[in-house]
């Protein structure tokens, strides 16, 4: 598990595949030796090294808006995330009071 025990993080795919999905989000880790290009990180606006472990994200069902991020960054982006749905989940579906 990339995220720890509670992770809400699920599996899918082959185990060689190391793809995950929650809350609407595709994961894809990226092995060091599988990075070969540089990339920069959406979360921190830094260079991603080739040769790095990092991951891949997009929304589900929409690969073409994948997007390479540090690990941590990516873990710290989707805790925001989780956060504000949280927030609008405890705000009720309506907007009203
Ligand atoms: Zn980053």
């Amino acid at each position: 598990m990339p995220f720890g025990e509670r992770s809400p993080w699920r599996f899918r795919g082959s185990p060689l595949a190391l793809e995950w999905v929650a809350g609407g989000w595709h994961l894809r880790v990226v092995q060091p030796y599988r990075a070969t290009k540089l990339y920069r990180c959406p979360g921190c606006d830094q260079e991603i090294f080739p040769r790095t472990l990092h991951v891949v994200v997009w929304p589900e069902g929409n690969p073409e808006q994948r997007r390479h991020w540090h690990r941590s960054c990516w873990e710290r982006r989707y805790a925001e995330l989780e956060r504000a749905r949280e927030l609008e989940q405890r705000a009720g579906p309506s907007k009203k009071s």
